[in-house]
Parts: C-alpha cells; sequence; structure tokens
C-alpha cells in the first residue's frame, strides 16, 4: 500500500489493527511515499476503508525481507545441548565439536562469558561434576538468577541445577505462611531461599554436609536478604535428631540416596506434616516401591502414610526418571 510519508505512522497501526501488514518485510521509500507491505491483497471493502483514511493507492511492490538474525542452529549446523547458569554455559566436554560450539556459544549469548566442558557426570556424597575450560574466562564461580531470587555458586564444589527450577516453584505452592520447614539436602539453598522469600514461613532449616555449599548457602541468604533460614553444616540424619516432630514440610532432594534418610524425615515431620521424596526410580516401578520404602519408615515410629501426590520430575537416564512424591504422615 502507497502513502505519502508523513501520513505513513497512523496507516501502518490501522493495517497493524486489520491484520494486513507484512511484519517478516522491510516498508520501502522513494522520498516522498512510503510502500507498507501487506500479507495478502485487501477485499474491496477493505479497500475503500482504506482509501478513506487518505491518499492510498495499492499496487505491487518487490520488498526486501526483514535480515533474521541466525540461530545458534545456523551458526554450527547443528543444535547442541547446552544449559546456562548464571554467565557460565555447560556443554559436555567429550562432544568432539566442544571448542567449536564454546566460541559460537561466546558469541550468541552475549551474557556468557564462560563455557566449561562437563569431564566427569554428577558424582559422589556432595553431588558435584568435574569440569574443563572449552571457551572464555577461565572460572567456575556465577550467579544464577531464578524467581527473582539469585544464587551464587561455584560449579565445581557445588551442586546447582536449573532444570529444577519449575519443580522448586511446585514446591513453594505447598507452603502455607506460619509453616516450618527442614531442607534435609539444601545445597546453595535454591528451595530453602525461595521459600523463605516468597512463602513468608515460620522457619526454614537448611541442612547441607557439604561445607562449600553451607558457605554458598549463607552468602546466597545475605544476597537475597532473607530472614528466618537457620544453617546447619552437618549430616542429615544426624541433625534432624535435634527437631523431632517440628516440620510442616520435609524436602528430601537427593533422589540417588533420600531412602536412607527416611527415618530421619518422619521423626522431623509433625502429626499431618507432609515430606516432600525425591527419588531416581526405572520406569517399571515409579512410584510403588518409594511409597512401600516411606511407608515402612513410617511403621517403625509408629506412624502412619497416606499420598497425596506422585510425579515423575524428568527424565534422567535411559527408562530412570527423576521422581517426586508428597506424603502426609499421620
Ligand atoms: N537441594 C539442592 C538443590 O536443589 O540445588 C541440593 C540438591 S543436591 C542433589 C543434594 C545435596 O545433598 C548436596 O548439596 C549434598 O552436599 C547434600 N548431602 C549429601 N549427603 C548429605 C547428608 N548426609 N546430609 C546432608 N546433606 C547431604
Amino acid at each position: 500500500m502507497k502513502v505519502p510519508k508523513d501520513q505513513g505512522e497512523p496507516n501502518r497501526r490501522v493495517l497493524i489493527v486489520m491484520e494486513l501488514l507484512d511484519s517478516s518485510k522491510k516498508i520501502a521509500s522513494n522520498g516522498v511515499d512510503l510502500f507498507l507491505p501487506l500479507v495478502r491483497e485487501p477485499t474491496d471493502v477493505e479497500m475503500g476503508n482504506l482509501r478513506n483514511l487518505g491518499d492510498v493507492e495499492f499496487l505491487e511492490y518487490q520488498f526486501e525481507e526483514h535480515e533474521k538474525a541466525p540461530t545458534l542452529e545456523d551458526l554450527l549446523g547443528f543444535m547442541p545441548h547446552y544449559e546456562v547458569i548464571g554467565d557460565i554455559a555447560l556443554i559436555e566436554a567429550d562432544d568432539i565439536d566442544a571448542f567449536r560450539i564454546g566460541e559460537e556459544l561466546l558469541k550468541f549469548h552475549p551474557h556468557v562469558n564462560t563455557v566449561l566442558g562437563a569431564t566427569s557426570p554428577v558424582v559422589g556424597e556432595f553431588r558435584v561434576r568435574e569440569f574443563m575450560l572449552i571457551a572464555g574466562l577461565d572460572k567456575t564461580e556465577t550467579i544464577h538468577k531464578e524467581y527473582g531470587c539469585r544464587y551464587a555458586v561455584d560449579l565445581a564444589k557445588a551442586y546447582f541445577t536449573p532444570r529444577l527450577s519449575t519443580e522448586r516453584e511446585r514446591i513453594l505452592s505447598w507452603i502455607k505462611p506460619d509453616d516450618v520447614i527442614v531442607d534435609m539436602f539444601a545445597g546453595v539453598g535454591p528451595y530453602s531461599i525461595l521459600i523463605a522469600k516468597k512463602a513468608n514461613p515460620k522457619k526454614v532449616i537448611a541442612i547441607d554436609k557439604n561445607p562449600a555449599a553451607v558457605e554458598f548457602l549463607r552468602r546466597n541468604i545475605d544476597l537475597n536478604s532473607v530472614e528466618n533460614v537457620e544453617v546447619i553444616e552437618g549430616d542429615a540424619n544426624v541433625e534432624a535428631q535435634r527437631f523431632a516432630g517440628i516440620a510442616d514440610h520435609v524436602i528430601m532432594n537427593l533422589p540417588h540416596n533420600a531412602y536412607d534418610f527416611l527415618d530421619s524425615a518422619v521423626k522431623l515431620t509433625r502429626p499431618g506434616g507432609i515430606i516432600h521424596y525425591y527419588g531416581m526410580t526405572h520406569e517399571d516401578d515409579l512410584f510403588d516401591g518409594s511409597i512401600g520404602l516411606i511407608g515402612m519408615a513410617a511403621k517403625r515410629t509408629g506412624r502412619m502414610i497416606e499420598v497425596l501426590e506422585k510425579r515423575t520430575i524428568r527424565s534422567y537416564a535411559p527408562h530412570q526418571y527423576n521422581i517426586c512424591i508428597e506424603i502426609r504422615v499421620i
């Protein structure tokens, strides 16, 4: 649609409202008139309405396309697997294209300063990985932002994954004001701090055995200006003994061996309180085996359980799933 230059803007807006403007093409000009690209030929009625707006003409015109920024896939020829934590991107170090991926990630994500390659899976009691530098600044420490919270973490010293962000929000939705929460495996604090910041709990008791994770947990409490988080460095089974019957919610985010801590979790839970139990289970027995273990732990202390929710969080390995079960302990 050709319009005099000084009538361009009102006509452009009308075309947007009428869903006629083709935003994939560039608006052109001959110095006097503007040429507005349309997605289709307007009907006679539409042309009549548009002509009423001013000095408008309809004609064939060869428009230029808007240049689209190339995607990472365009740059590399394939889509790499990676995740971004703060200003660090993580890839697998054994990828044959690791260094090319690293260079392109730095260019593609302007806020990424470091690309690390994981040289080990998540291992050991403290659930950490080993890394090598692939590109950018040589560092493993960063600050990750999530749901209005900030988490400082050294990825070589403490566990953290942004992949559980939606899951943390889900747990948050269970918490009521004035609840007492025990986060048995708190890490650098993504559950404890989110809850302390957003749910107005009476208290969050955050336990972790990894001294480095606890150091970052304390830093993150300051970074997020949260109160009501009591930090405990120690073994969850030992520390739980001090807080028997206190918890409205017990969070057990140690999926590979949370079952070793079930007696303590039951002990921590007040009558009617809820355990959020994480596990890694086979697709042939996603929930029943775990529910059986929780039931036996409850029975040992003369308690009963009621299953409230069963959920698959994510696929972990072929046929293996990260699951969460919400159980009320009566
Ligand atoms: N909840 C945190 C998160 O979402 O980032 C951390 C989860 S990570 C899978 C499990 C954490 O449990 C690690 O930080 C590890 O140091 C801690 N841990 C392992 N064994 C423990 C124990 N016996 N007592 C307390 N914490 C332990």
